[in-house]
């Protein structure tokens, strides 16, 4: 009922109010057939945010499409533990896989003078994250860069940033057997999945990079996670000489962001 409500009021412009009044309502043919559309689509389990073009994300609409993850809730939660620990922004941020955009975006809003980068494997992706971008007025600059496939030499590591956040695909193939039709049918894999015999491929990448480099000294990296990784997640970072690392669960309890800082020069 609640997508229901939510459709005849965003589509079509009719308030629960009307509804409750019993206001004669009347489709023109034009929104018949609009009406039926969209019920297609959504008997072949195709998100409503999809449906509609676009969600919500940390109190903002964001567009998205079957091109980009559709925003979770966890995801609000890694950016709001960034705001509330980093009440001093940060100069540069780096934010790796960005999708919709909805992370560099969001800290963007908060942070309107730090430098904010994001980088993505996907023109699709970064195609609406740039869009978003310009919805919002925010100045994040989005680049195509394949985190997996960056050679040593690239200019882009010879960046230096002050804070690195990522939520990078950690669901694992095997895992599809207990996902919903929705998700699998309808969200990127690329986004998504990662191989069952190299679930932290993503992590142990940007936390070599982070090492070399990438991170200034002094600088923090924070990661969504698969909550089956907390422990793995922090030792990667912890053999990388990172100091000060954290498991933390989200509001359901279970281990979804890790972080930690790299040595300040001078300690
Ligand atoms: N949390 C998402 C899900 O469960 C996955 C996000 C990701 O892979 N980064 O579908």
């Amino acid at each position: 009922m609640a997508i229901a409500r939510l459709i005849l009021e965003e589509v079509f412009a009719i308030s629960p109010l009307d509804i409750y009044m019993g206001k004669d309502i009347q489709l023109s043919e034009n929104d018949r057939e609009k009406l039926e559309n969209i019920i297609a689509r959504l008997h072949k389990y195709e998100p409503i945010q999809y449906v509609l073009g676009y969600s919500y994300f940390c109190g903002r609409r964001f567009r998205v499409s079957p091109n980009v993850l559709i925003p979770r809730p966890e995801t609000e939660e890694l950016v709001g533990t960034i705001l509330r620990r980093h009440s001093v922004p940060p100069h540069r941020v780096l934010d790796i896989g960005t999708g919709s955009g909805c992370i560099p975006i969001t800290l963007a809003t908060h942070w309107p003078d730090s430098h904010i980068e994001s980088w993505d494997i996907s023109e699709d992706a970064l195609a609406l994250a740039r869009q978003n971008n310009a919805d919002m007025q925010t100045h994040v600059v989005f680049k195509r860069n394949d985190i997996l496939s960056l050679g040593q030499n690239h200019d882009d590591l010879k960046q230096s940033f002050d804070l690195i956040v990522s939520n990078p695909p950690y669901v694992k193939q095997c895992e599809q057997l207990e996902m919903e039709h929705h998700v699998l049918d309808w969200e990127p894999a690329l986004a998504l999945f990662v191989p069952d015999d190299d679930p932290l491929l993503f992590y142990r990448t940007m936390v070599n990079h982070a090492a070399d480099g990438l991170l200034a000294p002094g600088g923090w990296i924070y990661f969504e996670i698969n909550r089956e990784y907390g422990h793995e997640v922090a030792g990667l970072l912890e053999n990388s000489g990172f100091l000060h690392t954290e498991v933390l669960q989200d509001l359901s309890g279970n281990d979804r962001i890790v972080c930690g800082q790299l040595p300040d020069i001078n300690t």
